[in-house]
């Protein structure tokens, strides 16, 4: 089809589907466990899954209350709650044998602390079963409700990652309710409940942005007090979902983390592949010892 763009070669990958890594998919099954790295079809799963020890687990269901036009998530009015699932997850880090877990979640709208309860509860299992295994929390923007990120927050997550996702002019076509602003805001009020932890946050390129407003979103971000910057190719999951405007060359990708760097945050990921949760266990490991 002529109105897609082509792939280029360094987008094209094998995936790696070996013994363990079947296993592993079974357990999640088992668990009734979501994780972004399969759901996702995420290229980077064997390297995160064997060699880094690094996996995210989507929490709260698969059913999410907003719609975002890059996200393969299912749209919907999710009716439970499972205040078992924390455990189930924290097993399966000790499965896995995890050195560094993320925990995202679907939007969920539909609860008065937007899951934040569930993701302390999250915190607070891996951490009883799995000590060594840091955790990095991406939640949602909880609808800018400050109760609900202190709720999340007491269980002292390793990093918080909040993704802006795309630069301020494209938010509201990319995005669903939630706005480039408030995802700021909610940056900056966590270092404000804890000025020691990491903060986070990741953008995708390839959605018809210029690098001026690339520039302009990694200042609002410093300006905002956030640590470390992702910045990864965007990936049309269905034809259903945004059209990708363009192949960022990975040339490009490497001059957009030397400016990164040199405009002041302590860590940079950068490249097509680059996911938010992309070698996430580096980042931690760079914060403990700045
Ligand atoms: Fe999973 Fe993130 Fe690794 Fe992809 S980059 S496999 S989503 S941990
Ligand atoms: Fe996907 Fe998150 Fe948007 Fe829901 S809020 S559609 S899970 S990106």
């Amino acid at each position: 089809n002529d109105e897609y763009l082509r792939k280029p070669e360094w987008l094209k990958i094998k995936l790696n589907t070996n013994k363990t890594y079947t296993g592993l998919k079974k357990m999640m099954r088992e668990e009734r466990l979501h994780t972004v790295c399969e759901e996702a079809k995420c290229p980077n799963i064997h390297e995160c899954w064997a060699v880094r020890k690094t996996a995210t687990f989507m929490i709260l269901g698969d059913l999410c209350t907003r719609g975002c036009r890059f996200c393969a998530v299912k749209t919907g009015l999710p009716t439970e709650l499972d205040w078992e699932e924390p455990e189930r997850v924290a097993r399966s880090v000790e499965v896995m044998g995890l050195r560094h877990c993320v925990v995202t979640a679907v939007a969920r709208d539909d609860l008065a602390d937007g899951g934040a309860a569930i993701f302390a509860e999250t915190i607070r299992a891996i951490r009883r079963r799995v000590p060594s295994c840091t955790v990095e929390v991406l939640p949602s923007d909880m609808k800018g409700d400050y109760e609900s990120l202190k709720t999340l927050m007491d269980a002292k997550p390793d990093i918080f990652n909040h993704n802006i996702e795309t630069v301020e002019r494209l938010t509201k076509r990319v995005r669903s309710k939630a706005t480039y602003r408030r995802s700021l805001e909610l940056l900056k009020r966590v270092k404000e409940i804890s000025p020691n932890t990491p903060t986070k946050s990741s953008i995708m390129v390839g959605l018809g942005e210029t690098k001026e407003e690339i520039i302009q979103a990694m200042d609002d971000l410093l300006e905002h007090q956030v640590d470390i910057m992702t910045i990864g190719q965007y990936l049309q999951p269905t034809k259903k979902h945004l059209k990708v405007e363009r192949y960022v060359h990975p040339d490009e990708f490497a001059e957009l983390k030397e400016i990164a760097l040199q405009k002041g945050f302590k860590h940079c990921e950068a490249g097509p592949l680059v996911r938010s949760s992309y070698h996430a266990d580096e980042q931690v490991n760079k914060a403990a010892r700045l």
